[in-house]
This record gives structure tokens, sequence and C-alpha cells, in this order.
């Protein structure tokens, strides 16, 4: 591991919220900074992003995690040290981490452009520590450079709500009228894209939350609802954000014949029964599952040339558990960012 930059001061201990296996809380812990391995970054964080999948990783919903592991996949820091043979990145620079963060490079997904799909697959934040700490490594071939004026803070949601967003978005081909169920910070990225396609957008919220409807009005819906509600017309396609498997049945009803429904979320409840006759008609579900590098790629090459309203809530990364806490009861308008200062 080289040396920080000259007169940078790296320290041997930092914060971590740390993930043992017994949620619903992180501790706060004293960890070393992790030294690089070949071919690994250290990156100073500056800000992390709260994801509704950090939640499913505390909540025990994810069944799979490395123990202990620091959450947090919506990573942007710089650059602080360089493991052997680093060559795409140098110190001082400014990288995100989005939740893909290893691939095999092997198997038959990994080798037809579907490394999302590869079974060996580790995750940051689930099966490689993530950013809910001052400090974290990374494979470089799986950060993703972030370019553009946007500050880190307004910059990490674009790492896995835009990023995961945008993958939904384009599985709904070019469908014109978009319905977006769960108005949360993935919603709030992709109503913006989408309206910059010239899509209309059409939002979903939990029943009762009048705020999140003036939020998505606010963003250029062409309506917004309460999610029990049917739209003022047909949709083309629907994504689902909200973990809930109820909307699945709801949004085929909500969709033209040919339309798509995309369920964006890593975890749902279960899908209650429905009639075929909501499915026929060549209406879909799919699924979608991660990332690719070339997604997290061409979308931050989006992004960055997209005028799109970041809403974020800044955190301290000690009070991780109160964000978290605020995702769970659905009380946060856009996203919660964890900064380290
Ligand atoms: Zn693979
Ligand atoms: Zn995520």
């Amino acid at each position: 591991m080289s040396a920080g930059a000259p007169g940078s001061a790296m320290r041997a201990t930092m914060r971590a919220m740390v993930y043992r296996g017994a949620g619903p809380a992180l501790a706060l812990e004293e960890w070393p900074v992790p030294a690089p391995g070949a071919g690994e970054v250290l990156i100073r964080v500056s800000a992390c992003g709260v994801c509704r999948t950090d939640l499913h990783v505390v909540d025990g919903d994810l069944t799979e995690p490395r123990l202990p592991v620091v959450p947090g996949h919506e990573v942007v820091g710089r650059v602080a040290a360089l493991g052997a043979g680093v060559e795409r990145f140098r110190e001082g620079e400014r990288v995100g981490v989005p939740w893909l963060g290893w691939t095999c490079g092997a198997c038959r997904y990994c080798l037809s452009g579907r490394e999302n799909l590869c079974p060996e697959a580790l995750f940051t934040g689930y099966t490689r520590d993530g950013g809910y700490g001052d400090y974290c490594v990374a494979d470089e071939r799986y950060c993703l450079p972030v370019a553009g004026a946007r500050s880190d803070m307004h910059a990490a949601p674009l790492l896995c709500a835009g990023l995961i967003g945008h993958r939904a978005l384009r599985m709904a081909g070019d469908a014109e009228r978009i319905g977006l169920y769960g108005f949360g910070a993935a919603a709030h990225i992709i109503a913006q894209v989408a309206r910059a396609e010239g899509r209309r957008v059409f939002a979903f919220v939990r029943p009762g939350d009048d705020a999140a409807i003036a939020f998505a009005r606010g963003l250029g819906a062409a309506w917004a609802g309460p999610s029990d509600e049917a739209p003022p017309e047909e949709l083309d396609a629907a994504l689902l954000f909200a973990p809930v498997g109820a909307l699945v049945p709801a949004a085929l009803r909500a969709i033209a014949p040919g339309g798509t429904v995309v369920c964006a979320g890593i975890h749902m409840s279960e899908i209650p029964a429905f009639p075929y006759e909501l499915l026929w008609r060549e209406r879909r579900i799919v699924s979608v599952a991660n990332l690719t590098r070339e997604d997290g790629e061409a979308f931050l090459a989006l992004a960055a040339s997209t005028p799109i309203e970041m809403h974020v809530e800044p955190v301290a990364l000690a009070d991780a558990n109160l964000a978290l806490d605020r995702l769970r009861a659905g009380r946060l308008q856009g996203a919660a960012v964890l900064t380290m200062d």
C-alpha cells in the first residue's frame, strides 16, 4: 500500500457503523483503516446514501450477509491510497462505489454481458464492507469515476437509487406513460430522467401521504395519487420501488395490454394471487437484479448532463440508525445521505 498524499492525515483507525447480524440497529465501532489489496483502492468516504437495500440487510430480509459488515453502497469519496497494480485511478480522484463490488469474470453470465447475474458476485455493504464509515476499500474495476459539478452528497444517491432506477426504466422500453410506485429516492430521480426523455410520469404513494403527492407533482408528475387509486388513464409501464408484493396486481390493473411491470427492488413481500386476465394480452412482469459496470458508466454519464434536482437529507454517520428508522417509516422525502465530517 502506498502512503497517502503528502501532508494528508491518514488515520490508523476509523469510525464504522457495523451490522453484526442482530438488527435492527447498527453499532458505532472503531475499526482499523483497511489496507487496499492488489487491484484495490482505499477510499476516504465523504458521503454515503442510505438505500432501502441497507434496510433489508439490517432487518434480516437479505439472509446471507458476510458478518460483521459495514453497510452502504452509494459511496462517494476520494482515493486515499492505491493497492499494488492499480491503474485506473490516482490518489485524490473522486470515485463512487456501487452495489456490484466484484464478479468472477468466468461464468456464463459474466461472459455474456450479464455480470449482474454472476452467482459468485460480491456486493458492497453486504458481502464486502461498504461506505457507512470513514474509509472503505474497493476493487478498482468496479469503482465508477464521478464527474460533474454535483457535490458528493448530491452525487451519492445516483450510485444506486439513480442507477438501479435507470436500469428499471430501460426495462420499460419506449413506454410513454410510466407509473412509479413508491416515490422515494429512486423515483424522485427517475421521474426527472423520464420527463427529460419526453415520457409522462404517474406517481403512486402510500395512501394518506399527501406530502409525497405534493413532492411528486413538484417534480413534474402528470398525476400523483395514493397507490390504491387507479390512474386517470392507462399506463404503458409501471416501475415498483416500494417492496410491497400487493402492488404487482395493482400495477397490472393499471397498465395497458403489452405493458410491463418492473419490480426494481431486491426484496419484496409476497405477491398475492391474481386472476390470469390481469396478465393476459402480453403484459409482463420482470425484476431488476443489481447492475453491470456498463449500466453504471452509462447512467453516471447521463446524470452528468441531465438536470436532476436532487433532494437529499444529510445525516451524520453516527446517526445512521435514525436515517434507517425514518426510511423504514416512510418519513423521508428524497434520499438520506450519511456525511462523514
Ligand atoms: Zn461470473
Ligand atoms: Zn441500493
